[in-house]
């Protein structure tokens, strides 16, 4: 450590320590103050934290530190999503328990936290894997069961044969595994789903309700949920009268337009068209074939799309035309009915497949001037459409379902992309799903007296296929807890994400022990106002949490309809054009960097290198340039440090704060430290232009930072704004101490390096405090109040302007300094002590003197 530096490693110890012996920042529900509850996600423990938790925990930190000086009670908690798959590998390749190797990260990673001076309320840390905690998610487990919102079926399944579990369909990213990257295969396997399709409509009407989240995250989940209106009608087969083949359309309005219809090659009334044993082996040989795609191949746009023409025919009811069926890849079972109808005028990929196939193509909408080809999805008018000609797209969509309605061939439809929420995964470090299995009574959910179903200890990992439990023969035999006999236990877990989707709530009321959460606790602090973390949660942990926190609303544990009132995604960190990882090795490791320049210096580079929601693009010499800054402010403390404690403070302490208080007593301003009438000049009492225009620049600053932190989090702007005010302080105390007396000097420097104090607290805690305390201030930083800008420094000092015709003296103007030429100009020519000495003369010009005289210099 160069000696130049100020003693980080001690300063920092110390406060850390301080803030926990004082238990700073511990916080009680408080009816009479208004709360802030600030979240950041928290994190999967894997043993170390790295340069993107510095970022979003720094983030976090100030948001919450600025609220405390706001006068806000804030709730600022951290946790762990402890259990998942990482354990385990890291059980089966090192041969230690996914229980101690959790532990031992939690431990490691606690105290990487404490080492950044994060102001978390440590009473209230939670840990997932703890039996206290997923009781209660095993108890709401049973709740959905008996509401139906939990339910048990045989389906085919995203299957990761490298996690060798079940995934989710938000879990599978372009065909692969979000957490392996392996590609995913389907298995038809029994399985627990939640039925968050129940909560479709709601999520995404929410999703114009909560101005606070970032545009491109809602977009993103209403793509998710996917929502299509239309209509379903059946397609009967032609010369079969036994057989019809239900379709959805989103466009019922181009039903004249139909020349085939498509069924997808898994459809089950396939198998009753098959008409002889040919055609039964050229569907089976097909079908083979299809099931090696994926479905995001098999439905991507720019591909050939493969299809078997059948021998059956369906007859289109709304011209009673038969038209030729398919199977085909790009019809997919999972979504509306499993069949089509198709309409290549008005549909690409049906025009691409019509144009493949040879088949004809009927337009049902007028095409503007100058269309050629391709299908066509734009507005216009209806032709070729019987009873439909004439009218607009909404109008015959909706005389089209009419139509359906009256003859009874059809309904009003609205489908969604979102399916249920698989929640099983064959794998053995996660929360048990508390039901058995009885030969009498079936599936039959744990008593409630009986839970939490503990995760048993000693098992066999092979990470080779099956459940793990299924093994431990001391978990699956048990008693049923309806008849007492012998029964079976379920061996699934369930998907840590369940975990994640209440952690918010229990971080109300962690110790409670009646219930999931305290409601009152509950109703006092949700929904969490500001939750930070990356967008790589836009869909997964996001949609779950919003849907978990719905089921906990219906289920009368909390009033709130959403957790999270505020998101801000942050950006990555990168280094070298690569996100920071392991395998590229460009890892910045977060301990290296507090060791080497401490927290403060790791955090203000974090806030100051660019826009929270962008990447940031890691840089050496900016850390270099924060840690001098930061040494900069230090050493002007150290070296003026007689002189400004010999001023009054322009900050005057907060009122002392007890528990159920209102805290928000205003600043007194222009009071010696300790209160009392002082008799010293305070920065108030600037006389002087220079200094005026000094205090300015200290208040400006206060506006500038707190607009910025409360606008669009434009923390880098308001570090660079901190920085100028330091600029300006320098230059002050050096340039102003022949011209400004000392009392008035002294005020000055004393608000402004206070200011920057205050300012720069939430963004660098630890220097700030010991500063604060060498200043001879007695509270922490963080029981100030915020600093508020004074409307009498802000505004622009005025200055005497001489007004003279023909060099004599005839008139003053009091304007604002720095008033532009042309509107001095102006106000001297139109003054009334000016204007007779101008009569019957030719103005010849007029020199201006900024913020001293005007001359005009006439003619006769
Ligand atoms: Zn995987
Ligand atoms: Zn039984």
């Amino acid at each position: 450590m160069s000696s130049d530096r100020y003693p980080f490693a001690e300063i920092e110890a110390k406060w850390q320590a301080t803030w926990e012996a004082r238990k700073q920042f511990k916080v009680t529900e408080d009816p009479g103050r208004p709360k802030f509850y600030c979240l950041e996600m928290f994190p999967y423990p894997s043993g170390r934290i790295h340069m993107g938790h510095v970022r979003v925990y720094a983030i976090g930190d100030l948001l919450a530190r600025y609220k405390w000086m706001r006068g806000f009670n804030v709730l600022h908690p951290m946790g762990w999503d402890a259990f998942g798959l990482p354990a385990e590998n890291a059980a089966i390749e090192h041969n230690v328990h996914p229980a101690i190797w959790t532990y031992e990260n939690i431990d490691n990673m606690r105290a990487q936290l404490r080492k950044m001076g994060i102001s978390y309320d440590w009473d209230r840390e939670v840990t997932t894997c703890d039996p206290a905690y997923y009781k209660w998610e095993q108890l709401i487990f049973i709740r959905m069961l008996e509401r139906g919102l939990a339910y048990r079926r045989r389906s085919t399944v995203n299957w990761c044969p490298s996690c060798q579990t079940v995934l989710a369909n938000e879990q599978v990213e372009a065909g692969r595994c979000w957490r392996c990257d392996s590609e995913v295969t389907k298995r038809e396997i029994d399985g627990w789903f939640f039925k968050i399709t129940d909560y479709a409509e709601e999520l995404l009407a929410w999703c114009d309700r909560l101005p606070g989240w970032p545009e491109r995250v809602m977009t993103m989940q209403r793509n998710w949920i996917g929502k299509s209106e239309g209509a379903e009608f059946d397609l009967p087969v032609a010369g079969r009268r036994d057989l019809k083949i239900r379709v959805f359309t989103t466009r019922p309005d181009t039903a004249f337009g139909v020349t085939y219809a498509v069924l997808a090659p898994e459809h089950p009334l396939v198998d009753a068209l098959i008409g002889d044993a040919d055609e039964r082996a050229a569907v089976e040989c097909f079908r083979a074939e299809v099931a090696k795609q994926s479905e995001v191949e098999r439905t991507a746009e720019d591909r050939p799309k493969r299809g078997l023409r059948l021998q059956a025919q369906v007859v289109n009811p709304f011209n009673q035309r038969a038209v030729p069926l398919f199977i085909a890849d790009y019809v997919l079972m999972t979504y509306g009915t499993g069949a089509i109808m198709a309409v290549p005028g008005e549909d690409q990929r049906d025009w691409d497949f019509a144009r493949q196939h040879g088949l004809s193509i009927v337009e049902t909408v007028k095409r503007p001037v100058g269309w050629v080809g391709e299908a066509y999805t734009g507005d216009g008018v209806k032709i070729n459409s019987g009873f439909l000609d004439g009218l607009t797209i909404p109008e015959a969509k909706r005389k089209a379902i009419d139509w359906l309605v009256e003859h009874g061939l059809g309904v009003a439809k609205v489908n969604y992309r979102l399916r249920d929420w698989g929640i099983s995964r064959q794998r053995y470090w996660g929360a048990p799903i508390p039901v058995v299995y009885c030969p009498i009574d079936g599936m039959v959910p744990e008593k409630e007296e009986n839970l939490p179903v503990v995760l048993p200890h000693d098992v066999q990992l092979s990470g080779k296929g099956g459940s793990p439990l299924a093994e431990v023969a001391s978990f699956v035999n048990t008693t049923c807890p309806k008849c007492g006999g012998k029964a079976r236990r379920e061996t699934d877990t369930m998907d840590t994400f369940v975990e994640s989707s209440w952690y918010f709530l229990r971080y109300c009321s962690p110790h409670y022990e009646q219930g999931m959460f305290d409601s009152q606790a509950a109703d006092y602090w949700m929904p969490v106002d500001q939750y930070i973390g990356g967008i790589e949660h836009a869909v997964l942990h996001l949609l779950y949490a919003r849907f978990y926190t719905k089921v906990l609303r219906d289920l009368g544990l909390t009033k709130v309809d959403e957790p999270f009132r505020a998101l801000l995604s942050q950006g990555m960190v990168i280094k070298d054009g690569a996100k920071m990882s392991k395998s590229k090795g460009n890892v910045v490791d977060p301990d290296d960097l507090i060791r080497t320049f401490g927290a403060d210096t790791a955090r203000l580079f974090s806030l100051f290198a660019a826009p929270p929601e962008k990447d940031l693009d890691w840089n050496d010499h900016g850390v270099e340039g924060a840690s001098r800054f930061l040494n900069r402010v230090w050493r002007f403390v150290e070296t003026h440090h007689d002189e400004l404690t010999s001023a009054p403070s322009a900050f005057g302490p907060r009122a002392p704060l007890e528990l159920g208080e209102r805290s928000v007593a205003p600043a007194r301003a222009g009071g010696a430290v300790g209160g009392g009438a002082s008799p010293l000049p305070t920065s108030k009492d600037a006389t002087t232009e220079e200094g005026r225009a000094f205090r300015r620049t200290s208040h400006v600053t206060i506006k500038r930072v707190s607009d910025d932190i409360e606008g669009d989090f434009h923390f880098n702007t308001a570090v660079s704004a901190i920085m100028e005010l330091v600029n300006a302080l320098y230059a002050f105390e050096s340039g102003a101490r022949d011209r400004v007396a000392a009392p008035e000097r002294v005020a000055l420097l004393r608000e402004a390096i206070e200011t920057t104090l205050l300012l720069l607290g939430p963004f660098c805690p630890h220097v700030t405090e010991e500063m604060w305390q060498r200043l001879g201030r007695a509270q922490s930083v963080f029981q100030q109040p915020w600093p508020v800008a004074d409307p009498a420094a802000l505004a622009r000092q005025e200055v005497t302007v001489v007004l003279q015709v023909d060099g004599k003296v005839r008139g003053r103007l009091v304007l604002e300094v720095d008033a532009s030429e042309e509107r001095v100009r102006s106000l001297a020519l139109a003054d009334e002590r000016v204007r007779p000495w101008l009569q019957g003369r030719a103005v010849d010009r007029v020199v201006v003197v900024a913020n001293r005289l005007v001359n005009i210099v006439t003619r006769a």
